[in-house]
């Protein structure tokens, strides 16, 4: 029957890890005693090893989940003894005494503001002399609290104990030999949950500080009877060996030598349960009928409990199956597509289209800075509207203005413009896939995606801007033109004046509705005209000499004029300016227009507008080919494989977990998942129980 115990109490560590319930709980012994009871010792007794924290100051602080697992020697060799946290992930510690380092660490490791914790620390330990028993050790009760204890330990500790000695676990309830049971806190704690004393086992330490035959007295349990019984023991060296060989073989041998020197009175003919091995056994039998009498229940709890996860489970995810790393592949399918069906707004010609309205920007600020500044544009007009002059004709003038306004736009440093121009929309596009679904979940592997991309990109940039700057260079020198070239500059430059006209007259339009009317608006410009006008007085009065008071002069009435408030002023300044810019578009644009301009590439001086058009188109056409060559087919290139090799392929199993588990929607169907695999597994090894023993099924015909 030992192997039974081994599968439940396997089962148990299952449930365990399913839920924290009551409903899904197999028994376990949960052993508590006051301070000093010998509690430790027993347990080291029953492990026949020395682990537990020791010392002046060391109160258990968390409860520690005891699970002994036997190994069966095997051809009379014996197997090697070792413990394990199996949530520490320390591996097998042969050396006890580590053990015992780690579990005071561990005690150490819990704020001494908290006292004492619920988190109980899972430990296996592995040998052939121990049976298979799960025991739960608890801080022990503090009778008479010390100065330097908090408060609150004593009554944390009961009510941390008062948790475990709940149905359906079996309590061991350590008393010392020495003290009266009527003063142990163990019993007077059980008798408070288990007042018949069905489920607790008394436990009689220091029976050699007592003399035998009252040693006997308290075993009978007259007194405080126990469904269980006493086991009474001697669980310290004897002292003759020395303080230094406290190992638990001497100990045993000092209970053996106990005993057997009280024989008459402890002897097999007494019917009294005396010594550790007896309750080894005692422990072992206790442990598998109450784990046999809860099958039942726990066989029905499970089914119930994994009906409902299958039903869920079919209800919300239709039975779909996931794992952590089928998520991995599915979100960098999705990131490639997403990737890739950005792409398409790469295409040279978007580029290319993109360049060229950057490019006209240009165009417009040189326009400006040269022409439209310039008193005599208007001229350009009338000469491109007379059908006397002749193109070849035209003052040098304008060919020195043409000239350098062409240098001005291919000097203007548009290899790095244009580079940084397509690098920022990809930099945009890589932000927009890595701000949305289902990256919103994986902060950190977003950071990863943009660093990376941005890597690629700055890896590229230099050599990019370099070569696209060095392909336009002849253009700095030369450009000719063709007609078709010239038509498509042309008809492009009047599309942009009148974009640029219709810009003008919508913000003319807004200043006018702003202001109150166009009467309105004509009233402040008026105004405006009338502060600019005696603006030049003043400041030609101030050069003529100081025959005036200066304030006299800075108190200029009209200044303040309430009927014209200052916001409304500005407004009347903007819209001068507009108006001005608007009669020079006009006139330009009635020149593209023009006969003249649509002749062909020779009339350049009297349509600089086409001509810097043909110029921008030439520049964007080159840059986009080099640009294309030089930035876009690497970043194609190397991004998908970026992906491949540094986002999530080079995580380990637990960091592809932690990243799945990091999406809500995954983490809840992984769980429920994982909860409904395991209620299956344990439900699978209860029923090969029931079917391999069917006698362990009806616990009360046993015995
Ligand atoms: P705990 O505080 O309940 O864990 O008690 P310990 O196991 O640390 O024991 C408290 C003290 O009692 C220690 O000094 C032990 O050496 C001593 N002790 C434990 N068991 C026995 C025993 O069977 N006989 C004698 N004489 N002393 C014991």
């Amino acid at each position: 029957l030992m192997h039974l115990t081994r599968k439940l109490i396997e089962i148990r560590t299952m449930l365990l890890s399913i839920d924290q319930s009551d409903a899904l709980k197999l028994p376990s012994i949960v052993v508590i005693g006051s301070q000093s009871s010998g509690k430790s010792s027993v347990l080291e007794a029953i492990v026949g090893h020395e682990f537990l924290p020791k010392g002046n100051n060391m109160v258990t602080r968390r409860p520690i989940e005891l699970t002994l697992i036997h190994t069966p020697s095997q051809n009379g060799r014996e197997p090697e003894e070792y413990g394990e946290f199996p949530t520490l992930g320390l591996g097998k510690i042969t050396d006890f005494s580590q053990i015992q380092k780690t579990l005071t660490d561990l005690n150490l490791a819990v704020p001494s503001t908290e006292a004492v914790s619920n988190d109980p620390i899972d430990l296996r330990i592995y040998s052939s002399r121990v049976p298979d028993l799960t025991l739960i050790d608890l801080p022990g009760y503090i009778q008479i609290p010390s100065l330097d204890q908090p408060e609150t330990l004593k009554e944390k500790i009961a009510s941390l104990c008062d948790r475990y000695i709940r149905e359906p676990n079996i309590i061991l309830a350590v008393c010392a030999a020495d003290v009266d049971l009527a003063n142990s806190p163990a019993l007077r704690a059980s008798r408070r949950v288990d007042p018949l004393g069905l489920r607790t086992i008394g436990v009689i330490t220091k029976m050699d500080l007592v003399p035998a035959e009252q040693g006997a007295v308290i075993l009978s349990g007259n007194r405080y009877p126990l469904h269980l019984g006493y086991v009474g023991v001697v669980c310290k060296p004897s002292g003759k060996n020395g303080k230094k060989d406290s190992t638990a073989l001497v100990a045993q041998r000092a209970e053996t030598d106990y005993f057997g020197s009280n024989r008459e009175i402890f002897g097999t003919s007494s019917s009294l349960m005396v010594g550790t091995d007896t309750l080894r056994k005692r422990l072992m039998d206790v442990l598998e009928s109450s784990m046999a009498s809860s099958l039942h229940g726990i066989t029905n709890a499970v089914q119930l409990e994994l009906e409902e996860a299958q039903y869920q489970f079919k209800v919300q995810y239709n039975d779909r199956r996931i794992t952590a790393e089928s998520y991995v592949a599915e979100t960098v399918d999705v990131l490639k597509a997403r990737f890739k069906e950005f792409t398409t707004q790469f295409r040279k010609p978007q580029i290319r289209a993109k360049l060229k309205a950057m490019l006209d920007d240009k165009v417009m600020d040189v326009l400006e800075q040269l022409y439209w500044s310039d008193k005599r544009t208007p001229e350009l007009t009338n000469l491109a509207a007379d059908p006397k002059v002749k193109a070849e004709e035209v003052e040098p003038y304008w060919r020195y203005k043409l000239e350098a306004a062409s240098s001005l736009l291919t000097k203007s440093g548009v290899g790095r413009d244009s580079t940084l121009l397509v690098a920022d929309g990809l930099r945009a596009l890589i932000d927009t896939i890595a701000s949305g679904e289902p990256f919103t979940y994986h902060p950190r592997t977003a950071e990863r995606l943009i660093q990376f991309s941005h890597m690629i990109l700055r890896d590229r940039i230099g050599v990019t801007s370099d070569q696209v700057e060095n392909c336009i260079k002849p253009y700095k020198y030369e450009i000719e033109v063709d007609d078709r070239e010239w038509e498509v500059g042309r008809t492009e430059a009047a599309q942009l004046f009148e974009k640029e006209v219709g810009m003008c007259e919508e913000k003319l339009k807004e200043i006018r509705k702003k202001v109150g009317g166009s009467r309105r608006l004509n009233a402040l410009i008026g105004h405006v005209k009338t502060l600019e006008q005696t603006e030049r007085e003043k400041r030609a009065k101030l050069l003529k000499g100081p025959d005036e008071n200066p304030e006299a002069i800075i108190e200029e009435p009209t200044a303040n004029d309430y009927r014209f408030p200052p916001g409304h002023v500005l407004d009347a300044r903007h819209a001068m300016l507009y108006s001005d810019r608007l009669g020079i578009l006009r006139l330009r644009l009635a020149s593209l227009k023009s006969k003249r301009c649509r002749a062909g590439p020779n009339n350049d001086l009297l349509c600089p507008e086409a001509f810097l058009s043909v110029v921008a188109n030439k520049l964007a056409y080159t840059s986009a080919m080099f640009i294309n060559i030089e930035l876009l087919d690497h970043f194609f290139y190397q991004f998908p494989r970026e992906i491949d090799s540094r986002l999530l392929y080079d995580l380990d199993r637990t960091e592809i977990v932690e990243f799945a588990r990091e999406n809500p929607a995954i983490r809840r169907h992984l769980d429920l998942q994982e909860r409904k695999d395991k209620l299956e597994e344990v439900m699978k090894q209860l029923n090969s129980l029931a079917t391999l023993r069917p006698e362990v099924v009806q616990p009360t015909q046993r015995r």
